[in-house]
């Protein structure tokens, strides 16, 4: 049997275990041109709590009565289509499931090699979240050797590779992340200039002292993840001609109000506030996984996973995430 998670309905504030139902259903038989494939790993992330929700966005609502949507990295159980064979993996969207069918000559999935890297590093550094660093910081900020990157929520799947990235370019990174433990996995192990624990500050002036102190020549780059009152501490250390790349707004993502303290320093300092959706930009995937892998596979890029076991444990795993009690990409083995 085929072990499935249905949204069943939508959140109003914090999403809860009464919007899934776990169901079990047969599993499917390929039939001509199709693939049928065993989900080892599906990636949890941010973006599945705005399908959750109704409202309009950049994307259609996840339709409620079918299976959760998410990435996944798999392997091919059974296939009628000559372009896979049985052991091949592969990562696509395949959703909280055991097994799933797909026509092999669909677009959006992608045979990878997990002799090279890990496999669940293509739903990390190598997937969707490291393209998502790469594209804000290389492309929107554009560091230039011993310039100032500040990345918030710089622990997680995408943070940890913008901070990363920067230092490798020559720029000083300073992450925002919740917890003395966090912070010192930043540093420590993934080689940050420093790292400011949002949690220890209760407002937003306490906070911008800490980046002030972090950041003695001031912010020249910011790759935003949270919002609040993170980007308005930042936007009181800006430097004049900063870049934001606005990459996410978790903070509001449960529907709490955002708004932005000073939004006149934009003119004033003469920012440059550029958001994105990195599925929006197909055409630098092949050149920012080259660079994310070849960094992965020799070890310049560090990678830390937070793992939950079983697809029954996904929506505990997925709460957790959005409270921020994961360090690194969140997974689930399945
Ligand atoms: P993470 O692994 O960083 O996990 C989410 C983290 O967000 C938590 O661990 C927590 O870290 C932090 N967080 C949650 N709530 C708050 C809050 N209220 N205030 C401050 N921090 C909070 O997730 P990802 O790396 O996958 O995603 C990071 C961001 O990137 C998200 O905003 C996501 O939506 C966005 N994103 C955008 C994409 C795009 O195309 N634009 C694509 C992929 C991701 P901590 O404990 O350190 O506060």
């Amino acid at each position: 049997m085929n072990k499935q998670i249905l949204l069943v309905s939508r959140p109003v504030g914090e999403p809860s275990d009464d919007n899934f139902r776990l169901v079990e259903t047969p599993i499917p038989e390929p039939g001509e041109g199709q693939v049928l494939v065993r989900n080892l790993w599906l990636s949890l992330d941010p973006y599945m709590r705005g399908r959750m929700s109704d409202q309009k966005s950049y994307a259609a609502p996840q339709p409620l009565g079918q299976v959760m949507i998410g990435g996944t990295a798999s392997e091919v159980v059974d296939s009628r289509h000559p372009g896979f064979q049985p052991g091949d993996t592969v990562v696509g969207t395949f959703g909280w499931q055991q097994y799933a069918l797909f026509d092999g000559s669909q677009r959006g999935v992608r045979r990878v090699d997990a002799t090279r890297v890990p496999l669940s590093a293509y739903l990390g550094a190598v997937g969707m979240p490291g393209v998502t660093a790469w594209y804000g910081l290389v492309k929107l900020i554009d560091p230039k050797p011993g310039q100032t990157v500040v990345v918030s929520a710089a622990s997680g799947a995408v943070g940890s590779v913008v901070g990363q990235v920067a230092r490798l370019r020559g720029a000083r990174a300073v992450g925002i992340a919740g917890g003395a433990e966090k912070c010192r996995h930043v540093v420590e192990t993934l080689g940050f200039d420093a790292c400011i624990d949002h949690r220890a500050h209760a407002d937003t002036a306490s906070l911008a002292s800490a980046l002030e102190a972090a950041c003695p020549e001031g912010i020249d780059g910011d790759f935003e993840n949270v919002g609040g009152r993170v980007l308005d501490a930042i936007m009181r250390c800006i430097n004049p001609f900063g870049r934001i790349a606005v990459c996410g707004m978790i903070a509001g993502y449960n529907g709490e109000p955002i708004p932005l303290a000073d939004p006149q320093r934009i003119l004033t300092q003469q920012l440059r506030v550029q958001g994105f959706i990195v599925g929006e930009h197909l055409d630098v995937w092949p050149e920012a996984l080259d660079e994310l892998g070849s960094l992965v596979a020799t070890g310049r890029l560090v990678r830390h996973e937070s793992v939950a076991e079983g697809l029954e444990n996904a929506p505990a795993a997925f709460f957790g995430l959005l409270q921020g009690r994961n360090l690194g990409k969140q997974l689930v083995k399945l």
